[in-house]
């Protein structure tokens, strides 16, 4: 059913409804599960994914931007929706429209959201990000209380919530993520002290909410961990995660090379013997880096085989000299399984000094992706074949 594609991204539903449901079963009962699906679900399709994570338990979806919410809407997504990041004050009208729920750090855009829900005759949520030591976005700890008020007192607002964000919960140390988690606890009592009711505190990723029981509060915010990648190998993931993406691609050509033939652009790899190669049709105009040149490898058979020379934009080269019978159209796997090997995301990121986000979340539209339930296709977005 796929022969007809060359290079694409079989996304498996299961696997991430299975994470999700491990991250529900983590937690305890009460604890929503708000499943972070922000640059195309890093890759593996926001509103596929998004719909699966709601299926299996998420009762929120979080995106960065008001695009991105508005992506999901269009897509017939009722679920609430949580932009993490900043929206400008001429984007009130559209978080409105859309039924977005906006974080929001200045008064500017608290009281340009004010305008237009009053006179929508509108109340809109409102999360306040605490800054607890990320530096990234988000008011300090001191400057909450006040901003607070001011939520509180213009009409048309609904401070629902409060989070923060955490820097190294993936570290193996957790001190600095306990001093973080001290400093929010610390922003929360005394909302809660001079009687500022919230009904969502949240702060927990992947890592933190495997790791940190103590910083669950009333909703985790993994993402990550939905797709089956674990934030860091120096530690053991809480519970097992299955990998939903495989990336593949098919041989374009096979060819014995004589000695001293060079490979690709630059002729950065020149054969040593005569070598036999096969030609991926993937590039870093389908977001498999350029930095694999020389150092990244697929399967083929089930076995790897190694990058020879640059990675061009819609190809590249491989050494498959030790894998007898390669053919053209015969599979290539960049990332998941094949016979008895794996390729694990955050392996070949170290490769490239990257990490396993970056992997998935690289890969560009151009790839079709295809979803599985059983197994079985039941969904093929991007560009259409037919
Ligand atoms: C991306 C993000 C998350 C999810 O982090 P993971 O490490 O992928 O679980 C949670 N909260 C915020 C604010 C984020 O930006």
């Amino acid at each position: 059913m796929l022969e007809d594609l060359v290079t694409w991204a079989e996304i498996d539903l299961d696997a991430i409804e299975s994470n999700v449901r491990a991250f529900r079963n983590h937690v305890e009962a009460q604890v929503e599960i708000f499943a972070v699906i922000k640059a195309n679900a890093y890759g593996h399709g926001a509103v596929q994914a998004g719909k699966a994570a709601l299926h299996a338990g998420a009762t929120r979806l979080v995106v960065h931007r008001a695009v991105e919410g508005i992506e999901l809407r269009r897509a017939g997504i009722t679920a609430p929706i949580l932009l993490l990041g900043y929206t400008p004050p001429a984007a009130a009208e559209l978080v409105i429209q859309w039924q977005l729920i906006p974080s929001a750090i200045t008064v500017e855009f608290a009281r340009a959201l004010s305008g237009r829900a009053t006179a929508l005759g509108a109340t809109i949520p409102v999360h306040i990000k605490v800054d607890t030591g990320m530096s990234c976005y988000g008011l300090m700890p001191d400057e909450v209380l006040a901003f607070a008020r001011a939520l509180q007192s213009l009409p048309g607002l609904h401070l629902e919530g409060v989070f923060t964000h955490f820097a190294t919960a993936d570290w193996l140390d957790l001190i600095y993520t306990r001093r973080q988690l001290e400093i929010f606890k610390e922003v929360i009592g005394t909302l809660h002290l001079t009687g500022i009711d919230v009904p969502l505190v949240h702060a927990a990723n992947t890592a933190a909410t495997m790791r940190l029981p103590e910083a669950h509060f009333n909703a985790v915010r993994p993402g990550l961990g939905l797709y089956g990648m674990p934030p860091s190998d120096d530690w053991v993931p809480t519970f097992p995660l299955y990998p939903a993406l495989s990336l593949k691609s098919r041989v374009s050509q096979v060819r014995v090379l004589s000695a001293g033939s060079a490979i690709s652009y630059g002729r950065e790899f020149i054969t040593q013997q005569p070598t036999r190669v096969a030609l991926a049709p993937i590039g870093y105009g389908d977001g498999f880096h350029r930095a694999f040149s020389n150092r990244g490898f697929v399967l083929i058979h089930g076995r790897r085989a190694r990058i020879l020379g640059r990675v061009c934009m819609d190809q590249f080269v491989v050494d498959v000299s030790e894998i007898q019978g390669v053919q053209q159209d015969d599979e290539i796997v960049l990332l998941g399984q094949q016979g008895d090997e794996t390729i694990v995301a955050g392996e070949i990121a170290a490769l490239i000094g990257t990490i396993n986000y970056e992997i998935t979340t690289s890969l560009l539209p151009r790839i079709p992706r295809v979803y599985l339930r059983d197994g079985v296709i039941v969904e093929r977005n991007g560009f259409q074949l037919t």
